[in-house]
């Protein structure tokens, strides 16, 4: 993949803030309105960067996409689905990465984001090793809080996995990168034809599978589990040694809990990673959220220090 072509950093140089008039508001409308500090990581067609704003000194990831990758690769549409689900979702809930501007110039589109200064969950557990039961409650309390959320505005993000879950200043979750999302029209999430969308290992089965290939809500209820698996494992349920042994191992449903998982995450990812995606914990109409919500493993304790989750305070 060849990343986009970044703007020139500047590194340990104060940054001059042009503060803009009492009447308007500072803008934000090309890449000359910032200073770009480093590259914070890197897509598949994407750069994204640290960037001081210089009307207001403030902080913020800006993810620059070349315009001429995105025609070669023929992904002109991951961009616009991408601008399209922040769009709609920006603002509306603490779970979900903040869009506060897109412009472009000749060469790249850029997207102005919340800058997630602590990395991603996956570089926290691989940091880690694996999370602890607590830890591992409390991110994919998070994690389901916003799926359903998005899930209520009419969007599926059909590429969940620990990668493309952020953390804030504060250590909590910001979910971003839809540009593989679902955004129905109409707000009906009922089964429809798909494309493969999503990353190897929390690839669901019904969008690899050659004769169905349909996508739903259901997908990322997959991949909650599959996460859920990842915090407390610390390495992924299907990982292979590649793509094609991980598709495999998904569609045979072969995996293994290894020694010491907890019990009750153990029994929700049994729930969620099923193949049947009628039969996942949170799918209506056989289940529902609010039965996730039940699940013991976020309402049941392991001892006077441990507290279960409560929905309505978790941010
Ligand atoms: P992919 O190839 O996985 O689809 P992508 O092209 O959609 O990636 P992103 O996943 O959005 O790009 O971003 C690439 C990397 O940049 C991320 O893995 C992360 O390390 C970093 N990054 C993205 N957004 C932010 C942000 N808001 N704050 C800090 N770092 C970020």
């Amino acid at each position: 993949a060849s990343p986009a072509t970044a703007p020139t950093a500047v590194t340990d140089v104060p940054v001059p803030v042009s503060p803009a008039s009492p009447s308007q508001p500072p803008k934000m409308s090309s890449p000359q309105d910032f200073t770009f500090l480093k590259e914070l990581g890197c897509g598949s067609w994407s750069t994204v960067m640290e960037a001081v704003h210089r009307g207001t000194g403030k902080r913020f990831a800006v993810k620059i996409l070349s315009k001429a990758q995105l025609i070669k690769q023929k992904k002109v549409k991951y961009a616009s689905v991408e601008k399209d689900a922040l769009a709609k979702l920006s603002g509306t809930h603490p779970g979900i990465v903040k869009m506060y501007a897109a412009f472009q110039d000749e060469t790249s589109l850029y997207f102005v984001l919340d800058l997630a200064p602590h990395g991603d969950l996956a570089d926290l557990v691989k940091k880690q090793g694996s999370l602890s039961l607590r830890c591992a409650r409390w991110y994919t309390a998070q994690i389901v809080d916003t799926v359903l959320w998005i899930h209520s505005k009419g969007i599926v993000h059909r590429d969940l996995k620990p990668e493309n879950v952020l953390l804030d200043p504060d250590m909590r979750i910001k979910l971003t990168d839809f540009g593989s999302a679902y955004l129905s029209p109409d707000g009906d999430l009922s089964p429809r034809a798909s494309t493969f969308v999503g990353s190897a290992a929390y690839v669901s089965p019904e969008l690899l599978n050659r004769a169905s290939k349909t996508t739903s809500n259901s997908s990322d209820f997959w991949a909650i589990g599959c996460s859920l698996f990842f915090m407390v494992a610390g390495h992924p349920a299907f990982a292979a040694i590649n793509d094609y042994q991980s598709f495999r191992k998904i569609e045979a449903l072969d995996y293994t809990f290894p020694e010491g998982f907890y019990d009750s995450a153990k029994d929700l990812v049994q729930r969620l990673v099923v193949l049947d995606p009628s039969e996942r914990l949170g799918v209506e109409p056989k289940s529902s959220p609010a039965e996730l919500r039940a699940h013991a493993f976020f309402t049941a304790t392991s001892g006077d220090t441990d507290t279960p989750i409560r929905w309505d305070t978790l941010w």
